[in-house]
């Protein structure tokens, strides 16, 4: 039985927490953004990847500077950077900002898992400051991909290294995704931006199940992201309430992590207060603790732990 004063100290604590984190707030930090990409107009320095041209890159230029203007606004001081796919596995712009940066961010490279030494990069870059590896299927046989012996290596070293396998998949890709991590219940596991349901229209309900079937792998988060991509893709975004508040009830807000994969939330039309204020201000089932994990708590957890 809990007696009196312990029940006194849990909720004096409790109060306290409350009140440090909406302090925290109110100075304009706290939150963490778990999804970003960075990159330079700097092509000497930082040459694109074979394949791409700097007329691909839209916007020609966005750095951290450029992104703090969006973010800080809105009390958010972290951030995990996501390798972009113009650098491919030369994740040294990445790597440079967050030197640059002490404690401001985290980072989810990319590695060709075909080359030697899996385990050796994987761990190198986690020294760096790495706490997960982006990776997304090519071509369609997902299966095959995910036995591969680099990607089988990958999640092993991941599950060692508490290093996370971060997906960025369809949702024809969800049930190749839960039979590896049913073979691999110790790999860390993030689906990014819902695996696209609701990118091609209204989220279809035999996907969103498979999404939610994975809640029953402990280790699986999910990035509750992209915004401006799903659905009607039109601020407020509400009507990705209900996808939300499903993703809540299956995997609970502390296996949610809010996001806004910037700088595609800051295209023409959107903006980055409407990303963070669907989850902060806008969705009534939320609670306050739900919202703490989704806007700094998991992602605490998950990329700065
Ligand atoms: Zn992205």
């Amino acid at each position: 039985m809990t007696n009196r004063r312990q029940f006194l100290t849990t909720s004096l604590s409790a109060a306290l927490s409350t009140q440090v984190s909406s302090c925290a707030t109110l100075a304009g930090g706290g939150h963490i953004d778990a999804h970003v990409h960075v990159w330079t107009p700097d092509t000497e320095k930082y040459p694109l990847a074979t394949g791409f041209t700097k007329a691909q890159m839209k916007p020609a230029s966005f750095t951290p500077e450029q992104l703090f203007a969006h973010c800080k606004p809105e009390g958010v001081n972290r951030i995990v950077l996501i390798q972009m796919s113009y650098y491919k596995t030369d994740n040294r712009y990445m790597l440079d900002m967050m030197a640059a940066h002490p404690g401001t961010f985290s980072g989810v490279a990319i590695i060709d898992e075909t080359a030697a030494d899996v385990r050796g990069r994987m761990k190198a870059l986690k020294a760096q400051g790495v706490r997960g590896f982006r990776l997304y299927p090519q071509g369609n046989d997902v299966e095959g991909w995910l036995a591969s012996p680099g990607i089988t290596e990958m999640w092993k070293v991941a599950a060692d290294e508490s290093l996370n396998m971060c997906l960025l998949i369809n949702p024809e890709a969800l049930w190749p995704v839960a039979k590896m991590c049913e073979k691999n219940p110790q790999t860390p596991v993030v689906i990014d931006h819902f695996a696209r349901l609701g990118m091609k229209g209204p989220p279809d309900r035999s996907q969103l199940d498979r999404l939610l079937h994975l809640s029953k792998y402990p280790k699986v988060t999910v990035k509750t992201s992209a915004f401006y991509a799903l659905g009607k893709k039109q601020p407020p975004y509400l009507d990705l309430g209900p996808m939300i508040k499903e993703c809540r009830d299956q995997f609970g807000a502390d296996r949610l992590m809010w996001a806004s994969d910037c700088p595609f939330q800051v295209d023409p039309g959107h903006n980055y207060h409407d990303s963070i204020a669907l989850v902060r201000d806008r969705l009534d089932f939320l609670t306050a603790s739900d919202k703490a994990a989704m806007l700094h708590g998991t992602a605490k957890r998950v990329f700065f732990s």
